[in-house]
C-alpha cells in the first residue's frame, strides 16, 4: 500500500563542474528501501569524490538521468563500476549515444547549411573534445519509457523537451526532478540537433519548448529538484524568466534576421566570439528566437493554455506587434 509509506526525502547533493554553468546538482532517495539516484554529477575527480561521500554506492539500486549532457550523467559509468546498480536513460539519449558519429556529421551539415564552412566545423569538433562535451557512453543501461523500473518504484515521468530533445521530468512522490528544464535565473541554450527520431532536418527546440510548457505546467504545486542553483522560485517565475529572456533576445535579433546565422553571430559580437564551442551554443540560441520571431502564435498559445501570457502580454506586444 503506497499510501502508508512515509514520505521519503530527496537529498540534493551538489558538486562544482568546470563548465560555464557552475555548480551542479544531483539528488538520491530510498524508494521502498531502495537506494535510487538521479544523475551523477560530472565526470570529475570532485565529481567521483562527491559522488562517493554522498552516495552509498554498494547499496544503490537505480540511476535516473535527466539527460545526457556531461555535468549530468557524466559518472554513469562510474556509477556501473562502482555499484550494481542499474542504470537507466531517455530514449533519445540511447539514440544520440548509439549513432554518434552519424549525428555529428549531421550537425555538421545543418551547420553548413547555415553558412558556417568545413574550417569551422572541424574547430568545431575539436573544441567539443576539448570542452571534453562527450564523455564515454555507459556499458550498459536501459531506456527509461521501456523499461519497468520506474512504475514499480511509483516513479512518473513528463517528456520535456526544449533544452535537449530528451528531457524528462522525474515525478518521486511530492517531488519533481527536474534537470535543466526549470532553473532560477540561468537561459539554458536549446541546442541545435539533428532530429533524432527521423535524422533528417534539424530537431525543432521552439516547437517542442511551447508543447513542453503543458507538462511543465503539472509540476506547480511539487517541491522543484532544479539540476542547478539550488531552488527555483516557482514554476511559473522559472518559465516566465525563460520566455522573458527569449523575448527581449528575440527583440534584438529582429533587424538582423535576413542576414545568414554565421553573419549575425559577426555582427553581434564584432569577432570577439571565437571559441567554437560558444558559437555553436550562440548560433543553437539564435536559431531558436528565429523559430519564435516566425511564429510567435505558437508559444502565445501555449502561454494562454497556462495561465501566463498576460504577464508577458506588452512585451510580446511590442516584439512582435
Ligand atoms: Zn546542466
Amino acid at each position: 500500500m503506497r499510501s502508508l509509506r512515509p514520505w521519503s526525502i530527496m537529498q540534493q547533493h551538489t558538486v562544482q563542474t568546470p563548465y560555464m554553468v557552475g555548480e551542479v546538482h544531483f539528488y538520491s532517495t530510498e524508494l521502498d528501501s531502495e537506494l535510487v539516484l538521479f544523475d551523477t554529477g560530472p565526470p570529475t575527480p570532485e565529481g567521483e569524490a562527491c559522488l562517493l561521500e554522498n552516495v552509498d554506492l554498494k547499496r544503490l539500486k537505480y540511476l535516473f538521468i535527466t539527460h545526457c549532457h556531461v555535468d549530468h550523467y557524466g559518472l554513469a559509468n562510474f556509477v556501473l563500476q562502482h555499484s550494481h546498480a542499474e542504470v537507466f536513460i531517455p530514449r533519445r539519449d540511447a539514440i544520440k549515444l548509439q549513432r554518434h558519429a552519424e549525428r555529428m556529421d549531421r550537425i555538421g551539415e545543418l551547420l553548413g547549411g547555415y553558412g558556417f564552412g568545413d574550417d569551422f566545423i572541424v574547430q568545431l569538433r575539436e573544441s567539443f573534445e576539448r570542452n571534453k562535451v562527450f564523455t564515454t557512453t555507459p556499458e550498459r543501461f536501459g531506456i527509461v519509457e521501456d523499461s519497468d523500473p520506474p512504475a514499480r518504484l511509483g516513479i512518473g515521468y513528463l517528456a520535456c523537451p526544449g533544452h535537449s530533445q530528451s528531457d524528462l521530468v522525474y515525478l518521486v512522490e511530492e517531488s519533481a526532478v527536474t534537470g535543466d528544464v526549470l532553473l532560477r535565473n540561468i537561459f539554458q541554450a536549446p541546442l541545435l540537433d539533428i532530429d533524432l527520431d527521423s535524422f533528417k532536418g534539424r530537431f525543432r527546440n521552439y516547437d517542442a519548448y511551447c508543447s513542453s510548457l503543458l507538462n511543465l505546467e503539472q509540476l506547480r504545486g511539487r517541491r522543484i529538484m532544479p539540476g542547478h542553483r539550488q531552488y527555483v522560485e516557482g514554476v511559473d517565475e522559472s518559465i516566465l524568466f525563460y520566455v522573458r529572456t527569449l523575448l527581449e533576445r528575440a527583440a534584438q535579433l529582429r533587424p538582423l534576421g535576413s542576414l545568414p546565422l554565421n553573419r549575425i553571430i559577426d555582427h553581434i559580437f564584432q569577432g570577439r566570439l571565437t571559441e567554437p564551442f560558444f558559437v555553436y551554443l550562440k548560433a543553437s540560441e539564435i536559431v531558436f528566437m528565429l523559430d519564435f520571431l516566425e511564429d510567435p502564435v505558437l508559444l502565445k498559445g501555449a502561454l494562454e493554455k497556462i495561465g501566463l501570457f498576460d504577464r508577458v502580454s506588452t512585451l510580446y506586444t511590442a516584439i512582435t506587434g
